[in-house]
């Protein structure tokens, strides 16, 4: 675990120092790695339910949510794929946005 922890450390450094370099002269830049960081932060929050190691992050999106209408798959975001970039394991999250089904503007059937 306190491997885990240094590793973390390590990635937050270089971030930080890439964020110094730049930011102060492109405002546009500085809102693309603030960006980049708040991801990094999300991935890093992030560990691992089998290792516990940090950087468990999406690796897939499905798609495939039902249409509300008629039940066909659409290609609407049906599920999540989390992966652990050290020991491999997997975890799908169903429905990451809550909705079960799609609105039925997304079906190619009922609204081609
Ligand atoms: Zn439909
Ligand atoms: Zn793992």
């Amino acid at each position: 675990m306190q491997q885990a922890f240094d590793w973390a450390i390590e990635q937050a450094d270089s971030v930080w120092l890439e964020t110094d370099m730049r930011a102060h002269y492109n405002p546009t830049r500085m809102g693309v790695i603030q960006q980049a960081t708040q991801d990094l932060i999300a991935k890093l929050n992030h560990t691992c339910p089998n290792c516990g190691y940090p950087g468990f992050a999406i690796t897939e999106h499905q798609r495939g949510l039902p249409c509300e209408l008629c039940g066909q798959p659409t290609a609407s975001i049906r599920s999540i794929v989390y992966g652990c970039q050290h020991c491999g394991f997997q975890q799908t999250v169903e429905f990451p946005d809550g909705l079960r089904f799609a609105d039925p503007t997304y079906c190619e059937y009922c609204n081609p």
